[in-house]
Formats: structure tokens, sequence, C-alpha cells
């Protein structure tokens, strides 16, 4: 290909941040320096939250700070060096969530995007800003601005009633251990993508969905209206990487929200929750774990090719020959 190929990657935190340092790893390798203009990372958006009068966008500044370098690695959230003495304060007051940490140096961002958000600017625009301080060789995209925050409605104690709580209450404090029955995003049903996302898939050479959680992270992005149909219509290849690795989720506590949708905890099974394109899907192409190779046959079964190959990301050179694998598999 003689110009600069233009991927999308679709992602939630974790397993996005790290796919699309390995994309942004991959495209460098090939001698592409303006991976800005290559590269559109569109990010779920249903982890937000209104906390402390601030507005967090946990999986847009996981993938943020990974990009601009300023991340965690050893803790795997927030932002390194941080302290937490806002955050004792606050909790001195009795405001916020006591089981919730908010970083320092997090909370500057909270408070800078908080301001932009009150003087006007949607999340896209606040997204644009935040990449003007970090040039993060990608461009970032929230699937949506409208504020659809992911709702899990959980069985109580007596298994009878029902509870519903925000996604980050179920996820931080309860560790995912109250039984899911659902997750909704309120709203999302008259939500409309940000701008740049439909058209980023449309003139995409290739579509890439990161191995982020399935229900949680690229659910919601394929819920917003007509990212699910762009994906359907797009020219380009639409390839994704397994968040299963021989079985079990890695990093997270995916498992419990895949068996609340029904769906396994295996590579196969969630290949079968997205769907092969060919019937209606999202999927063209699957990339399986050296560890799932037994199963490769099962996905191709479902119409949907599956490549088997490492899916490990443990550092810049595992994400990026991830990465690398997944573009040359889309024919880029
Ligand atoms: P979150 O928003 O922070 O929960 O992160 P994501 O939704 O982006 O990613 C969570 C998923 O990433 C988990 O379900 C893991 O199975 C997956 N994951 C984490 N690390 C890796 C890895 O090294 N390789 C692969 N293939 N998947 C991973
Ligand atoms: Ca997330």
């Amino acid at each position: 290909m003689s110009r600069t190929p233009r991927i999308v990657v679709l992602a939630g935190g974790v397993g996005g941040s790290r796919f699309a340092l390995g994309v942004r790893g991959a495209l460098h390798a090939r001698g592409i320096d303006n991976t800005a203009e290559s590269l559109t990372v569109v990010v779920n958006t249903g982890d937000d939250l209104w906390l402390s009068g601030v507005r967090l966008q946990p999986d847009i500044d996981s993938i943020v700070y990974a990009l601009a370098g300023v991340n965690d690695t050893a803790r795997g959230w927030g932002r390194e060096g941080d302290s937490e003495r806002v955050n004792a304060e606050l909790q001195a007051w009795g405001t916020g969530w006591p089981w919730f940490t908010l970083g320092d140096l997090d909370l500057g961002t909270h408070l800078a995007r908080t301001d932009w958000l009150r003087e006007g600017l949607t999340p896209t625009d606040v997204l644009e800003r935040m990449q003007r301080r970090w040039p993060l060789g990608a461009r970032l995209l929230p699937m949506t601005d409208a504020e659809v925050d992911t709702i899990v409605t959980v069985r109580a104690e007596d298994g009878a009633l029902t509870r519903r709580m925000h996604f980050q209450e179920w996820w931080t404090r309860h560790r995912a251990t109250l039984e899911p029955v659902r997750f909704d995003n309120p709203g999302i049903e008259v939500a409309t993508p940000a701008p740049g996302v439909i058209a980023a898939i449309e003139d995409a050479d290739a579509v890439l969905i990161a191995p982020s959680n399935p229900v949680v992270s690229i659910g919601p992005i394929l819920a917003v209206p007509g990212i699910r149909d762009a994906l359907r219509q797009t020219a380009a290849p639409v390839v994704g990487v397994s968040p299963i690795i021989g079985g079990r989720v890695v990093r997270g506590m995916a498992d419990v929200c895949l068996a609340a949708i029904g769906v396994e905890t295996s590579a196969a099974a969630v290949a079968e929750h997205y769907g092969a394109r060919a019937a209606g899907g999202v999927l063209d192409t699957w990339l399986v774990g050296e560890e799932d190779a037994a199963v490769a046959p099962d996905v191709e079964g479902l119409g949907i090719r599956s490549v088997v190959t490492p899916l490990w990301m443990t550092d810049a050179e595992t994400s990026a020959s991830l990465a690398e694998r997944a573009l040359s598999t889309a024919g880029v």
C-alpha cells in the first residue's frame, strides 16, 4: 500500500490502551511517522461518570495517559508518580466514593475536562484539546458525545429483588462480585456517534476491534446507533482480537460480564457473539491465541476467518507484533 493506511481501532481501557500502543508501534516500525493521520481510536465512554463534581472518562484517560507515556504501568491505571492528597481531603469531607481513589494529577485532568465541558465544549472537543498538550500519535474520538453511562442491574442478596448501580460502583466497590442481570446504557438508543466516527470507519483501510471487554467496552460502542451499521457496510476488513486467552480473561473480570449476557468465556463464543459480517455480525477475521488453536475450526465454522497468533501484550514489542499481525491479516 503506497499511501498511509487509515486504521480505526475500537477500544476500551486496559486492553484498548495496550493494543492502541501496539498499533502505533507497528505503524512506526513500518516507517510511518505521521501516525496521528493514520490511526483513529474510537473509545468507549460507557464507563464515564460524575463524581465529586467532576466528569471522569476512565477508558479515554487510560488511552490518553498510555499514548502520552505518563501512565502508571505498574498499577495499570492513572498517572505515574501520582499522590492522593486531594482524595484524602475529599474523603475527610465525606464527598465522593470511599472505595474510588482519585489521584491528584488525575484530578487535574478531570478538573480541566469539567471546566471545558462547562464552557460548552463537547467531549470530542475536550479530547481534541487534550491532544494539543500531549501529541498522542493517534486521533482519539469518544464513541459519542452523549452521556450514556453504563448501569448494571444486579440480583439482590435475597435473589428475588434487583437493584441498579453505576458500572463503576459495581466494578470498583463490589469487584464484580454481585451477580449482574443486565447492563444498560440509558439513552444510547437516541445517541449519535461522535463527529468523525462514521466517516473514519467508512474511509478506513482496516477496522480493528481491540481485545477489550466485549460486553462493557466494545458493547456500548456497537450500541451507539449507526456504528454497527458502519462496520457492516465499510469496504475495510474488520479484524477482531480475542480478549480471551486459553479460555480465560486476562487482567479483569470480563468473564462475569460475559456470563450475564449468556456468552461462555471462550475465544470462539466471543467470536460468535460478535458474529460474521457475512451473517449480519461485525467480524471478518478473529485473532485467537496459540493456547486456543483448538477452537479455530469452530470460529471458521461461524464464517469468520481465524488466525492463530500470540495474543499476550506484555510489553511494547509484543503489543506491536500483535498489532502488526492484525494489520497484515487485514491486508494493510
Ligand atoms: P477496561 O476498560 O480497563 O476494562 O479494559 P478493556 O475493556 O479495554 O480490556 C479488558 C480486557 O482486555 C480483558 O477482558 C482482558 O481479557 C483483555 N486483555 C488484557 N490484557 C490483554 C492481553 O495482553 N492480551 C489480550 N489478548 N487481551 C488482554
Ligand atoms: Ca473500561
